[in-house]
């Protein structure tokens, strides 16, 4: 119980849903899985941290009308939009977290002009080298945005981290990679405790429950042990942990206009909804 006298850090966070693609749950997984044929979708957030005198800090750009054509996937809204939906004002932020480069969560920069972008340093030297010369490697990654990071480098706007870091009182940045080089989630101490934004360090509740990672990696053992950092950063609940792109997200947290209010409870326990 927090009393008015300690508020909690965090008061409010949104998961702004902006884009989703439809799939069977096959693709979603390394193994087969018993009901591989029924449908499966995903769905693409950005999310937004607010506390008390600090503009919001965004945590991932999304992606925009280009990239969308270019794969696939269908887009609910842009995601300026999302965040005027949201009631913040993208020209207005100061602070992107930016959780991993692949193109569906760094490939809006430009939407934050004024923003300042946290990375991992593995993230960067990974998405920035040797090893995007492998195809397979590459294809969730889009050069041009990690091209923009560069250039925002170079003009100040480029803010690196090393691990487990606090970002601001409430707020702290863990390293979890697996599936990328340097995927880093982000714990927000809400009124009712500790909210784990994820990532793709689990892009559905299922990929936790059923043991099985989707399929998208570079270090299968070390997805599989982020995946563990994650539920102990949680308080071992599910219900403290958001997944990146689990269209439960919407449906069990109070939820309006495509927007989740992931810092209050779920309507019931998550593991009752799997
Ligand atoms: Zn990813
Ligand atoms: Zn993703």
């Amino acid at each position: 119980m927090v009393s008015l006298a300690n508020p909690a850090p965090v008061t409010k966070i949104q998961a702004i849903r902006y884009a989703r693609h439809e799939r069977t749950a096959e693709a979603n997984f390394t193994m087969p899985v018993d009901d591989h044929d029924l449908p499966m979708p995903l769905d693409y957030y950005v999310w937004a941290v607010h506390r008390e005198g600090h503009q919001p800090l965004i945590v991932d750009t999304g992606f925009g009308e280009h990239a969308a054509a270019a794969r696939g996937r269908t887009m609910i809204r842009d995601v300026a939009q999302g965040l005027r939906d949201a009631g913040i004002d993208h020209l207005l932020v100061e602070d992107v977290i930016l959780t991993h480069l692949h193109y569906d969560h760094a490939g809006s920069l430009n939407v934050f002009p004024n923003a300042k972008f946290h990375v991992q340093d593995d993230e960067m030297a990974f998405a920035t080298g040797r090893q995007v010369c492998d195809h397979g490697v590459r294809a969730p990654f889009d050069g041009e945005p990690v091209a923009q990071l560069v250039r925002k480098l170079y003009a100040d706007h480029v803010i690196f981290h090393d691990g487990d870091e606090d970002f601001a009182p409430g707020i702290r940045l863990c390293k979890a990679p697996g599936h990328t080089a340097g995927l880093m989630v982000v714990v927000c101490e809400t009124a009712r405790g500790p909210v784990v934004l994820c990532s793709d360090a689990a892009h559905l509740y299922a990929n936790i429950t059923r043991s099985i990672p989707f399929p998208i990696f570079v270090d299968e053992a070390a997805y599989a042990a982020a995946q563990v950092k994650v539920m102990e950063l949680a308080g071992g609940s599910l219900d403290h942990v958001i997944p990146g792109h689990d269209p439960l997200v919407l449906s069990c947290f109070p939820s309006e206009n495509d927007i989740a209010r992931v810092d209050l409870p779920p309507h019931r326990p998550i593991a009752e909804e799997i």
